[in-house]
Protein backbone atom coordinates (compact mmCIF):
# COMPACT_ATOMS: atom_id res chain seq x y z
CA UNK A 1 0.00 0.00 0.00
CA UNK A 2 0.83 3.75 -0.29
CA UNK A 3 1.20 6.42 2.76
CA UNK A 4 3.19 9.18 3.27
CA UNK A 5 5.76 9.02 6.81
CA UNK A 6 3.95 11.70 9.15
CA UNK A 7 6.49 11.14 12.25
CA UNK A 8 9.84 8.71 12.84
CA UNK A 9 11.21 8.37 16.01
CA UNK A 10 14.25 6.57 16.63
CA UNK A 11 14.28 3.60 19.56
CA UNK A 12 16.99 1.54 20.84
CA UNK A 13 20.00 1.71 18.38
CA UNK A 14 18.59 2.23 15.07
CA UNK A 15 15.14 1.17 15.59
CA UNK A 16 12.35 3.37 14.13
CA UNK A 17 8.92 4.11 15.60
CA UNK A 18 7.04 5.08 12.21
CA UNK A 19 3.97 6.57 11.93
CA UNK A 20 2.48 7.04 8.42
CA UNK A 21 -0.83 8.51 6.58
CA UNK A 22 -2.48 5.97 4.24
CA UNK A 23 -5.07 6.69 2.62
CA UNK A 24 -7.94 5.09 5.33
CA UNK A 25 -5.89 5.29 8.70
CA UNK A 26 -2.87 6.73 10.92
CA UNK A 27 -0.30 3.44 11.24
CA UNK A 28 1.77 3.66 13.80
CA UNK A 29 4.39 0.70 12.52
CA UNK A 30 8.12 -0.47 13.49
CA UNK A 31 10.86 -0.90 11.71
CA UNK A 32 14.15 -2.84 12.72
CA UNK A 33 17.71 -2.26 12.30
CA UNK A 34 19.70 -4.50 10.62
CA UNK A 35 18.11 -5.11 7.21
CA UNK A 36 18.96 -3.86 4.19
CA UNK A 37 17.10 -0.42 4.39
CA UNK A 38 15.76 2.18 1.85
CA UNK A 39 15.92 5.81 3.81
CA UNK A 40 13.11 6.94 5.58
CA UNK A 41 12.43 10.37 6.56
CA UNK A 42 9.26 12.30 7.43
CA UNK A 43 7.46 13.76 4.21
CA UNK A 44 8.36 11.02 2.35
CA UNK A 45 5.78 9.04 0.25
CA UNK A 46 6.70 5.38 0.17
CA UNK A 47 4.89 1.97 -1.06
CA UNK A 48 5.15 -0.40 1.89
CA UNK A 49 3.86 -3.83 3.54
CA UNK A 50 3.13 -4.09 7.23
CA UNK A 51 3.84 -7.66 8.52
CA UNK A 52 1.47 -8.63 11.79
CA UNK A 53 3.38 -8.28 15.12
CA UNK A 54 1.47 -10.24 18.01
CA UNK A 55 3.63 -8.69 20.55
CA UNK A 56 4.41 -4.94 19.47
CA UNK A 57 3.37 -2.67 16.75
CA UNK A 58 2.85 -4.20 13.03
CA UNK A 59 6.53 -4.46 11.37
CA UNK A 60 7.27 -2.35 8.31
CA UNK A 61 8.90 -3.73 5.55
CA UNK A 62 9.07 -3.63 1.74
CA UNK A 63 9.66 -0.08 1.85
CA UNK A 64 10.07 1.44 -1.66
CA UNK A 65 10.66 5.59 -1.73
CA UNK A 66 8.54 6.93 -4.46
CA UNK A 67 9.94 10.17 -4.69
CA UNK A 68 8.73 13.70 -5.67
CA UNK A 69 10.71 15.57 -8.44
CA UNK A 70 11.09 18.11 -6.34
CA UNK A 71 13.39 16.40 -3.52
CA UNK A 72 16.49 17.93 -4.06
CA UNK A 73 15.42 22.06 -3.80
CA UNK A 74 16.16 22.17 -0.01
CA UNK A 75 13.46 24.69 1.05
CA UNK A 76 10.80 22.78 -1.10
CA UNK A 77 11.53 20.06 1.10
CA UNK A 78 12.18 22.11 4.57
CA UNK A 79 8.39 23.47 4.00
CA UNK A 80 7.18 20.10 3.04
CA UNK A 81 8.30 18.44 6.05
CA UNK A 82 7.12 21.74 7.94
CA UNK A 83 3.25 21.34 6.46
CA UNK A 84 4.17 17.26 7.59
CA UNK A 85 4.93 18.38 10.97
CA UNK A 86 1.58 20.07 11.34
CA UNK A 87 -0.79 17.16 9.95
CA UNK A 88 1.41 14.96 11.86
CA UNK A 89 0.34 17.10 15.06
CA UNK A 90 -3.23 17.15 14.14
CA UNK A 91 -3.91 13.45 12.89
CA UNK A 92 -1.77 11.53 15.21
CA UNK A 93 -4.27 10.58 17.78
CA UNK A 94 -6.66 9.14 15.03
CA UNK A 95 -6.91 6.40 13.54
CA UNK A 96 -8.96 5.29 10.94
CA UNK A 97 -9.61 8.33 8.44
CA UNK A 98 -11.27 9.61 5.44
CA UNK A 99 -9.33 9.44 2.06
CA UNK A 100 -9.86 13.08 2.00
CA UNK A 101 -6.37 13.83 3.68
CA UNK A 102 -3.98 11.43 1.65
CA UNK A 103 -5.66 13.00 -1.36
CA UNK A 104 -5.09 16.17 -0.30
CA UNK A 105 -1.12 15.45 0.67
CA UNK A 106 -0.82 13.64 -2.59
CA UNK A 107 -2.07 16.40 -4.53
CA UNK A 108 -0.24 18.99 -2.57
CA UNK A 109 3.05 17.32 -3.32
CA UNK A 110 1.76 17.54 -7.25
CA UNK A 111 1.45 21.10 -6.63
CA UNK A 112 4.95 21.54 -5.19
CA UNK A 113 6.82 21.27 -8.33
CA UNK A 114 5.73 23.90 -10.19
CA UNK A 115 4.22 26.76 -7.38
CA UNK A 116 5.26 28.44 -4.46
CA UNK A 117 5.05 26.04 -1.69
CA UNK A 118 3.25 28.53 1.12
CA UNK A 119 0.65 29.13 -1.12
CA UNK A 120 -0.18 25.26 -1.72
CA UNK A 121 0.37 24.76 1.91
CA UNK A 122 -2.51 27.80 2.86
CA UNK A 123 -4.76 26.60 0.08
CA UNK A 124 -4.32 22.55 1.28
CA UNK A 125 -5.10 24.78 4.89
CA UNK A 126 -8.22 25.82 3.54
CA UNK A 127 -9.86 22.72 2.61
CA UNK A 128 -8.87 21.10 5.78
CA UNK A 129 -10.92 23.60 7.42
CA UNK A 130 -13.67 23.50 4.92
CA UNK A 131 -13.55 19.76 5.42
CA UNK A 132 -13.67 19.74 8.96
CA UNK A 133 -16.32 22.27 9.42
CA UNK A 134 -14.11 24.74 10.55
CA UNK A 135 -14.10 27.28 7.93
CA UNK A 136 -15.68 30.51 9.06
CA UNK A 137 -17.36 31.98 6.13
CA UNK A 138 -19.76 33.93 8.42
CA UNK A 139 -17.89 36.95 9.87
CA UNK A 140 -18.75 36.71 13.39
CA UNK A 141 -15.93 37.41 16.17
CA UNK A 142 -15.15 34.70 17.98
CA UNK A 143 -14.46 36.53 21.11
CA UNK A 144 -17.50 39.30 21.33
CA UNK A 145 -19.77 36.74 19.26
CA UNK A 146 -20.57 40.11 17.31
CA UNK A 147 -20.34 40.51 13.33
CA UNK A 148 -17.49 41.92 12.17
CA UNK A 149 -18.36 44.81 9.58
CA UNK A 150 -15.07 45.53 7.60
CA UNK A 151 -11.93 43.66 7.49
CA UNK A 152 -11.18 40.83 9.49
CA UNK A 153 -8.33 40.13 11.82
CA UNK A 154 -7.61 36.46 12.11
CA UNK A 155 -5.97 34.43 14.87
CA UNK A 156 -4.84 30.91 14.85
CA UNK A 157 -6.96 28.30 12.86
CA UNK A 158 -8.03 31.20 10.95
CA UNK A 159 -10.67 32.13 13.28
CA UNK A 160 -12.62 35.52 12.63
CA UNK A 161 -12.38 38.55 15.18
CA UNK A 162 -12.86 42.27 15.43
CA UNK A 163 -9.03 44.29 15.20
CA UNK A 164 -9.97 45.81 19.11
CA UNK A 165 -10.73 42.15 20.36
CA UNK A 166 -7.45 40.14 19.67
CA UNK A 167 -4.19 40.47 18.66
CA UNK A 168 -4.09 38.90 15.13
CA UNK A 169 -3.64 39.39 11.67
CA UNK A 170 -5.74 41.98 9.47
CA UNK A 171 -7.18 40.88 6.46
CA UNK A 172 -9.02 42.59 3.48
CA UNK A 173 -12.81 40.98 4.02
CA UNK A 174 -13.18 41.09 -0.05
CA UNK A 175 -9.94 39.04 -0.49
CA UNK A 176 -10.68 36.71 2.12
CA UNK A 177 -14.25 36.49 0.85
CA UNK A 178 -12.42 35.22 -2.13
CA UNK A 179 -9.99 33.24 -1.13
CA UNK A 180 -12.84 31.52 0.72
CA UNK A 181 -14.45 30.53 -2.17
CA UNK A 182 -12.11 29.61 -5.00
CA UNK A 183 -9.65 27.74 -2.37
CA UNK A 184 -7.41 29.86 -4.13
CA UNK A 185 -4.92 32.43 -1.94
CA UNK A 186 -3.61 33.74 -5.48
CA UNK A 187 -5.62 37.28 -4.55
CA UNK A 188 -3.10 37.74 -1.95
CA UNK A 189 0.22 39.47 -2.48
CA UNK A 190 3.53 37.75 -1.34
CA UNK A 191 3.68 40.09 2.27
CA UNK A 192 0.21 39.20 3.18
CA UNK A 193 0.99 35.31 2.30
CA UNK A 194 4.07 35.25 4.83
CA UNK A 195 2.00 36.23 6.88
CA UNK A 196 -1.03 34.06 6.51
CA UNK A 197 1.13 30.96 6.57
CA UNK A 198 2.89 32.27 9.85
CA UNK A 199 -0.71 31.84 11.31
CA UNK A 200 -0.98 28.75 9.83
CA UNK A 201 2.47 27.60 11.60
CA UNK A 202 0.97 28.10 14.54
CA UNK A 203 -1.26 24.91 14.43
CA UNK A 204 -3.65 23.85 12.01
ZN1 LIG B 1 -15.11 41.18 18.79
Amino acid sequence: MQGFILHTQKVKDEDLLVCILSKTSIIRTYRFYGLRHSTILSGYKIDFALEDNPRFLPRLKDVLHLGFQWILHREKMFLWQEFIRLLYAHLKELGEIDEFYFELVNESAKRFEKQNPKRVILDSYLQILEFEGRLHKEFSCFLCDEKIKGDITLVRAFLPSHKPCVFGLELNRIKLENFYESKNCAIFNDEEIEKMYMLVKEGL
